[in-house]
Formats: structure tokens, sequence, C-alpha cells
């Protein structure tokens, strides 16, 4: 909120929309949801910036939605304007490629993040 503090005490940046004075409020600032509606009305994506009340910046985050039943949506965070640029370039060009070499890319990014991080794997399990 503008001229507020979150409930860590750190000043609102201009862009937050939260309440923090409602006891059940956010704890992190929000810039508040830019919804991207399918032509039938249902969600389809969002993008936003929001600050966790312990985090050092804001992250801006893109969320996609399914269209069937599945019950968590895809999201892409960054924490720097470079990263969010990236974020922004890789859907850009995700509209000019073939479903197949998205769900392969999809794959292998989970097989990245399996070598990546092992040890996250196991605690899952
Ligand atoms: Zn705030």
């Amino acid at each position: 909120m503008k001229g507020g503090t979150n409930k860590d005490r750190r000043p609102c940046p201009d862009w937050c929309t939260a309440d923090h004075q409602d006891p059940g409020g956010s704890w992190s600032c929000d810039s508040g949801h830019n919804w991207i509606r399918n032509r039938d009305g249902q969600l389809a994506a969002e993008a936003t910036v929001s600050w966790d009340a312990f985090e050092h910046r804001p992250a801006v985050t893109a969320y996609l939605f399914p269209r069937d039943a599945k019950p968590d949506v895809g999201s892409g965070f960054a924490h720097s304007r470079y990263e969010a640029e990236q974020m922004a370039r890789l859907i850009d060009y995700a509209a000019d490629v073939p479903k197949g070499v998205l769900r392969q890319l999809a794959a292998d990014v989970r097989e990245s993040a399996a070598v990546a991080y092992p040890q996250d794997e196991a605690e899952a399990s």
C-alpha cells in the first residue's frame, strides 16, 4: 500500500496494493493482478510483481493456468530486470515454436532439475 509498511515494517513500494493492516492480509507487497483471460473468459495467464516480507528484492512472476483440470499453474520467477527480460523472451519465442518442441523442452527442464538438485528429489519422496 502506498505510504504503508508491510508486516515486517519495511516501507511498501509505490506499486504495492496489499492491505497489510488486514489481520488476514498478505505479508508480501503485491502489485495486484493483471489477469489475462481466454476468449471464453477462463483465466489463462497473469504477470505480477511481489515482494515477500523477508526477501531483499521484489520478484516478477508469470503464471500460466492450464485449460484442463490440472491442479497446478505453471510459473516463472525473475529477481532482476535481466532475468525478467529473459523470461519475457522465452514466452515471446514460445509463441512461434511447435507444441512438441515445448513439451520436449519442459521434459528437459525437469531432467536438468533432477541433475542440478538431486537432494530436493530425495526430500520430496
Ligand atoms: Zn506493501
